[in-house]
Formats: C-alpha cells, structure tokens, sequence
C-alpha cells in the first residue's frame, strides 16, 4: 500500500502547488503508515527535489505531448496500480479538476475535492473541505479503501522534510492521445492568481475600465497580481480570469487590497482566506469591512494613488 501524487510540470517546472500536493501526501502517508511516491508525467528538471518534500521514491512517465485529461489520467490510474496506491492525491488546479473524477472513476473510489487539510482516520478517511461559500468545514467520510483527494491550494505551508531523490523512468505503455492542441495561448509575465501572493482587487467602485491604471500601477509597485470582482469581468472591464469569488478564483494570498468592492458573500467566498485583507471603500457600512484586517474608509480615486506613492517611496528608501 502507497501513497501517490501527481505533480504538474507546466513547462518543466513543479509550481508552489506541486509541493504543496507532495508534503500533504507525504502528511498522509505518515498518518496511514505507509510510503509517499510523486508522479511526474513528462520531464522535470526539479523532480528529484520532491524528495526534501517527503517523497520517497519519484516515478517519471516519459511524455511528450500536451496535457490530455484521457491519457493522463490513464497514466495516474495505470501508475496507481502497479505502485499499489490506495490514495491518489493531487493539487485543486485546472489540470487536476479534469483529472479527479476521471482517476476516481477508474478506481472505482471516493473523491472529495478541493481539501483545505490534512485527512484523519477516524473509522473510515475523513477529509476536510470548506462549505456553504467557506463559512464552514466539513468533514467527508470515504466509504471506500481506495480515495482520491485533491488538495486546494495554500491549505498546507509545505516544509522540508526529507532529501532529494533520484527519479525512476518508468517504462508504462501510453495510449496515443485524440486530441491535437492547435494553438496556446499563455498570459504572461504575471504570477497566476492561484499562486499570487499578493493581490490587488477592485470591483464596480472603479466606474469603469478606463480607470484600472490607477489599480495596476498600485499593482505593479507591490509586485502584485491583479484581480476584480465579477459584474467587473462579467461588463468586459477586466479580462474573466482575474474574476474572483464564489465562481471564479479561489486565491489565499498573504496580502488582498480590494478596492471598490461591496464585499458580497460570494466575492468573500473566494478571498476570505486570505492572510490580511485591506479594504478601501468610501461606504463605512460596506459589508467588507467586517472581514477586513485593514480598512481605510475614502475615495478610491483619492487613497490609491497616495498609497502607490507610499509604497514606492518606502521601496526607495530599503
Ligand atoms: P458593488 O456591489 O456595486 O460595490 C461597489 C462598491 O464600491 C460599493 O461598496 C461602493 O461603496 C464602493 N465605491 C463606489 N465608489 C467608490 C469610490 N469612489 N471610492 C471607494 N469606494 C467606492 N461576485 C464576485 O465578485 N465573485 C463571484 O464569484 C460572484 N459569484 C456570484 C455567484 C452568484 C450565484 C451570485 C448571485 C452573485 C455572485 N457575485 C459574485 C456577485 C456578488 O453578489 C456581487 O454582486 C458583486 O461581488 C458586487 O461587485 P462589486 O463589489 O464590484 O460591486
């Protein structure tokens, strides 16, 4: 019996996610008394690294073509089997929203998705997960031996616990994949939302788009990944996936300036897991304020750029 994680190599690189899913399967697999295995499809020239994470041994399926949720999941599935895996974990992404389903299907097991935390045994696996818009945990039974997690991002700070390992080629058959990527097309030159550390937000306060400079500047100043609040993207003011909230990005940053936003359950949904949240908002009454570490009540147009000023001065002098 085993523990397996697949891990992302978008580009040849593990991101912050990919670590994450290997301590929380290393976690794991402590508790269940047992062995961690990470799974890399493709090549990654980090993989050995997953070994300071808890992995204990790395499997690498050679790989060339693009991510196909079939194949791949087939791989994980076909991987599972042959390291006699009982759990198969993976990170809450894109990727790994296609993948779950597919893997728990093949393995005929429960899944529960998105887990802010570490699994207990109590009679059966037990499994934490944020509900009802994040106002609560619940914890999900598995009835089956074999489970199936994927692990939300930034719900486990991942530490250095073992050292690194050389991984092993597996030589597992790989079916040809059905599908032809014709073009990609990447945003980059920002830190993805999911992975941002620092956030700047702002919603309908704005007025309108022809005012973002104002937010990208302060953006810009700190480092950070912009964001907006959903009748914001759903107007065609800022682009979709910067929309978070109930039903666009989930984000855990250490730092989330929202400005011009209400603060409504579903936009808090999204970002209330923030480490420090700052709210600007010229409305005292305005709901956000209560979930706020920070508040300055104000004018947006006023108070962010004396912020950016602000920053930008204390960055010159340290
Ligand atoms: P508003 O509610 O209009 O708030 C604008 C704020 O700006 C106000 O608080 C106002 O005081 C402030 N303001 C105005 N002018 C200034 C100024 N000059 N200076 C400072 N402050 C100013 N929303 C999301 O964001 N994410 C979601 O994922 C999401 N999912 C949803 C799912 C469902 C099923 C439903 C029904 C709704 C969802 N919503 C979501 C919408 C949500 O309910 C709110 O309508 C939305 O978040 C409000 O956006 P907002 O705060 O930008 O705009």
């Amino acid at each position: 019996m085993s523990v397996l994680v697949y891990i992302e190599t978008p580009g040849g690189k593990i991101k912050k996610s990919g670590f994450e899913a290997m301590y929380y399967g290393a976690k794991t697999a402590e508790m269940l008394k047992t062995t961690c295995i990470g799974l890399i499809i493709g090549e990654s020239e980090a993989s050995n690294q997953l070994g300071k994470y808890g992995a204990t041994r790395v499997v690498q399926v050679p790989h060339k073509g693009d991510f196909d949720a079939q194949i791949f999941a087939d791989i994980i599935y076909k991987s599972a089997i042959a390291q006699n895996s009982s759990v198969v974990i993976l990170s809450h992404t894109a990727d790994g929203k296609c993948l779950t389903g597919r893997i728990a299907v093949k393995m005929n097991c429960g899944l529960v998705s998105a887990a802010c935390g570490l699994p207990e045994m109590r009679s059966q696996l037990c499994i934490p997960k944020m509900v009802f818009s994040g106002k609560a945990k619940a914890w999900y039974n598995i009835l089956t031996d074999k489970a199936v997690i994927s692990v939300s991002g930034n719900s486990i700070q991942p530490q250095i616990i073992g050292q690194d390992v050389t991984p092993e080629i597996s030589n597992l058959e790989i079916a040809d994949s059905k599908i032809k990527v014709i073009s990609r097309k990447t945003v980059e030159g920002i830190v993805p939302l999911p992975e941002a550390e620092l956030v700047v937000s702002a919603g309908r306060g704005m007025k309108g788009p022809e005012n973002w400079n104002i937010v990208e500047e302060l953006a810009k100043s700190l480092g950070a990944t912009t964001a907006c609040s959903r009748p914001v993207a759903d107007t065609g003011w800022r682009p979709h996936h910067e929309h978070v909230g109930q039903t666009g990005v989930a984000i855990k940053p250490n730092l989330y300036i929202a400005i011009g936003i209400s603060g409504a359950i579903q936009h808090l949904a999204g970002v209330n897991n923030s480490k420090t949240i700052v709210v600007i908002n010229k409305d005292p009454e305005a709901p956000f304020f209560k979930a706020a570490d920070y508040g300055i009540v104000g004018d947006l147009f006023e108070v962010v750029p004396k912020l950016t000023t602000a920053v930008n001065k204390f960055k010159q002098g340290h």
